[in-house]
């Protein structure tokens, strides 16, 4: 892994006067990233907790065979941090792994990762932020910033008989790697991108599988070749290169498919025209056909992205079952037709309770609110990153970040940088608490429903996008927009006082 030694692109943000100790939650791709750009704000008192017991987020927990990233790897990747040794445009799950593991290490990170380490509950007291973690050990902290992810809490069905299954049964994110899959009857539940990853991945391997879909998904063809060593070769020796490719990934991004699904009319008719002509040109029974073709609109659910699905769900030994499932028996999954589909492995492929953010921790911010009531009707935040009444607490890819268009490692260093310019406010004095104004708050969440009906996701599908109450918990706009309105804190729109003395 290449290793340019640069610091991150963002620009430098004031330094203030007063020394913070700041307590981050999570080491994943956000938790090492808000680490480094503490410390280049002159924040060194720092510590990271982590539940598990490495770094690693999402890259750790999922280690599911065909894991790989649907963002490009030379643009999955923080900006200062360039990788001249991705082994393929996708690259799968445990290189990505690799690389945040390297950025800790390079960085000095790794010394900041306090590992075991759960946070059961935030409190905010005295203008500090009480933590207590799962081992009882409680610190305060200046500031918290948390990088607890999106997608960690697994979901499992609920679906009778799930506990008289006799064989083994496990979700994509807890993946059992004692079970041997090779020569086995293997179903798998859902259908959404980890389901069509694992797909192609096991197909070759496993006597029988039974892929149980409720709703049939679109499809874009992305093939993922590797990167030959004489390209690595050369990024290695111009490094510069890298940032190049960066920006023409990054713009393709952001001027197609992230254009698209917020309004952009023709650059989704090209998205619609791929999908479909994938569909119709690389699945030839007209049956199967059509019990793979969805009917909502391309986008509404996020979209897979692969050549690999079309082929292994027609190979000889897979199934596409659309009979719903009944019940799960000691036998395998009994669908509503009567048919018992036997199998010897159930893999869960049933996503995650996305608008869980960071709890089950419980956080009280001023006057005992907790975030479950500030939160009781939805979650909303200023600008995806703070609360109203939970000064100096600030989330990364908080409610209504960008995520699903874009890298997220980009919307992580775009909310960062702005974190950080509030940061440097904290700085300011002993006690200095800063929040969003409710107003500030609540304009903005008005905006972001305005916004929304243009946008595909509210077009008529279920999706985990969407929030108990039916509103997509994403960003309506486009990326500069989202660039130029975090590119400073409007002070305005927050409340920035001196915290009483304690007493
Ligand atoms: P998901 O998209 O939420 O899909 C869950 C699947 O399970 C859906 O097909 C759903 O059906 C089905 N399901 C849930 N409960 C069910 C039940 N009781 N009975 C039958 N089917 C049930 O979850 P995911 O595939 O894990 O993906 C989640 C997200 O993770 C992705 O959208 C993506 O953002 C991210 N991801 C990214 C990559 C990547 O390459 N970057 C890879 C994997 C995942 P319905 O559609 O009918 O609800």
């Amino acid at each position: 892994m290449s290793n340019t030694g640069r610091r991150s692109t963002e620009p430098a943000v004031d330094i203030g006067t007063r020394s913070l100790k700041v307590a981050i939650i999570g080491a994943g791709m956000s938790g090492i990233l808000a680490a480094i750009r503490l410390r280049e704000t002159g924040v060194h008192d720092i510590t990271i907790f982590e539940k598990a017991d490495r770094l690693g987020g999402t890259w750790r927990d999922n280690t599911y065979p065909g894991l790989t990233c649907d963002v490009p790897s030379h643009l999955y990747r923080y900006t200062f941090e360039p990788n001249a040794d991705w082994s393929h445009r996708f690259s799968p799950g445990p290189e990505i792994c690799r690389y945040f593991e390297g950025v800790s290490a390079r960085h000095d990170v790794d010394e900041l990762i306090r590992t075991n380490s759960e946070i059961v509950r935030s409190t905010f007291k005295d203008s500090h932020w009480e933590l207590e973690t799962i081992n009882g050990d409680v610190d305060t902290f200046d500031a918290v910033i948390c990088c607890t992810g999106v997608l960690h809490h697994p979901k499992y069905p609920d679906i009778e008989g799930m506990d008289s299954f006799a064989g083994d049964m496990f979700h994509t994110a807890r993946w059992n790697h004692d079970v041997d899959l090779k020569g086995k009857r293997v179903g798998i539940i859902g259908t959404g991108s980890t389901a069509m990853q694992i797909t192609p991945a096991i197909i070759d391997d496993v006597a029988h599988l039974s892929l149980f879909q409720r709703t049939p998904q679109w499809v874009v063809p992305l093939p993922n070749p590797e990167i030959p060593e004489a390209l690595k070769e050369r990024y290695r020796e111009n490094p510069e290169e890298m940032d190049g490719l960066y920006s023409h990934l990054s713009e393709r991004f952001v001027d197609t498919f992230a254009r698209a699904v917020i309004g952009d009319r023709e650059e989704m008719r090209k998205v619609e025209e791929n999908c479909y002509s994938n569909l119709m040109e690389n699945v030839n029974d007209p049956d199967l056909r059509a019990r793979l073709t969805p009917d909502y609109k391309v986008a509404c659910k996020r979209l897979i992205m692969t050549d690999k699905f079309y082929p292994a769900i027609q190979q000889p030994n897979a199934e596409l079952v659309t009979d719903g499932i009944e019940r799960i028996e000691a036998g395998g999954v009994r669908t509503v037709d009567g048919r018992l589909h036997e199998l010897d492995i159930l893999v869960l492929a049933t996503g995650y309770h996305a608008h869980d953010f960071m709890r089950p921790m419980k956080v009280t911010g001023r006057d005992g609110l907790a975030i479950d009531e500030a939160w009781a009707e939805a979650n909303e935040a200023y600008r995806s990153v703070s609360v109203p009444d939970f000064p100096n607490f600030f989330m990364v890819a908080g409610p209504n970040s960008p995520i699903g268009n874009f890298s997220l490692i980009q919307v992580a260093e775009v909310q960062l940088n702005y974190i950080m310019q509030l940061m440097t406010q904290i700085q300011r004095g002993e006690r200095v608490e800063v929040e969003p104004t409710q107003q500030a708050t609540k304009r903005f969440n008005d905006e972001i429903k305005a916004a929304m009906p243009g946008t595909v996701w509210v077009t008529g599908c279920n999706s985990w996008y969407l929030d108990k109450n039916g509103n997509p918990a994403l960003y309506p706009w486009d990326f500069q927009r989202f660039r130029r309105d975090m590119a400073s804190p409007d002070l305005d729109d927050f409340q920035i006082r001196e915290g009483d003395a304690a007493a």
